[in-house]
């Protein structure tokens, strides 16, 4: 059976050869006897692929030695309720920049825990721009600054790192992480689910910065606490270990590519590709500001969209799957994280030139 082309936005494709050599290992790893996912997670071999897992995170963001490194569960979105219990500091409120559905809802899962002031809202453009830094409300006695580096659903990204002095700069990280090179020591936080592009869903990476680590809410679940994941290396419960060792291969499939720089290269490339064939065709739009448009999700809606339904049929018969758009913004949407090759969307440019030609 020949694979397809997914352009889910995640769970999302993984590199084939991550696939097959997980395949190989499934049974017996390295001569054990055992599959991953049967070893004690206290074991020599598991601790060794744990070791490898967090320094090669380490070398691939260049992450400083002042920040501990944190493999999770529950999600980013467990993360929403876990940044404000672990980082208020005492302080009664925090600073979110609403470009977005996930942006949103981090919002509102803060509010269970804090004031919070929103600093910049594009809600009313529809969520096709990010307001210029400069009429940002930014309250210097909050706790942090909040923003979504890419917005999965809206196709929104960030394309430079938004500066506000001293107060820690927050992160969700999880649809493009990875997939650009990006100053780790700017941040206070960094967080992002791996299901986009690092992996299977079930690891959530945090990476924190010390001064931050240790003021949490005494009321806080022990698994979200910074300090007791840290102190216990991200073990005060039994972790997903399989994922841990898929997140781990993802990470060296990465490294032999080239690394960062050589996955946003990529990046650039396949999405530079994609919006140029959207801007010169008559039947396609994306509705994002230019200069905001995310280069790991893009969004596009049909001139006409009664053409949908037979635009998505057509593509999953030429092998192009998952194209439709979330729910919430309707049209299609073509996710093409960093292990979707360049034929992948190439297939869809294509695959988009001769629907125009035939429907539009
Ligand atoms: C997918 C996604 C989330 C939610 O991740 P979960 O693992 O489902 O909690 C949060 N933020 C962004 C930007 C995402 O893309």
């Amino acid at each position: 059976m020949s694979r397809i082309f997914n352009f889910s936005a995640g769970p999302s494709t993984l590199p084939e050869s991550v696939l097959l050599k997980a395949q190989e290992e499934f049974l017996n790893w390295h001569g054990t006897g055992m599959s991953v996912m049967e070893m004690s997670h206290r074991g020599k071999e598991f601790m060794s692929i744990a070791e490898e897992l967090k320094s090669d995170l380490i070398e691939l963001l260049n992450i400083p030695a002042n920040y501990k490194v944190l493999f999770l569960q529950g999600g980013a979105t467990g993360q929403f309720a876990g940044i404000p219990q672990n980082i208020l500091k005492g302080k009664d409120k925090a600073c979110y920049v609403n470009t977005g559905a996930w942006s949103s809802k981090a919002l509102k899962e803060a509010q269970n825990h804090c004031k919070v002031v929103v600093s910049a809202d594009s809600k009313a453009s529809g969520y096709t721009e990010i307001p210029d830094y400069n009429d940002w409300n930014v309250d210097e006695n909050a706790a942090y600054l909040h923003y979504t580096a890419n917005e999965t659903i809206h196709g929104v990204e960030f394309q430079d790192i938004p500066d506000f002095g001293d107060l820690p700069l927050v992160c969700d990280m999880s649809s493009n992480i990875l997939s650009r090179t990006v100053d780790v020591s700017k941040f206070g936080i960094i967080y992002a689910g791996s299901q986009k592009n690092m992996g299977p869903a079930g690891v959530t990476v945090v990476i924190v910065r010390d001064d931050l680590v240790g003021h949490a809410d005494s009321k806080i679940a022990s698994v979200l606490d910074y300090a007791q994941q840290a102190k216990n290396d991200s073990m005060l419960n039994t972790p997903a270990t399989y994922n841990w060792y898929l997140v781990g291969l993802v990470l060296k499939w990465v490294k032999e590519a080239g690394g960062i720089t050589a996955m946003e290269q990529h990046n650039i490339a396949k999405s530079g590709l994609l919006y140029q064939a959207i801007e010169k065709s008559s039947l396609y739009s994306n509705p994002v500001k230019e200069a905001f448009r995310s280069r790991m999700n893009v969004p596009f809606v049909l001139a006409n969209a009664e053409l949908d339904a037979d635009f998505l049929n057509l593509a999953g018969k030429n092998g192009l799957s998952s194209l439709k758009g979330h729910r919430s913004v309707g049209g299609m949407r073509a996710s093409i994280y960093n292990a979707m090759p360049k034929e992948g969307v190439a297939a869809l440019i294509e695959f988009m030139a001769e629907f125009e030609r035939t429907h539009g």
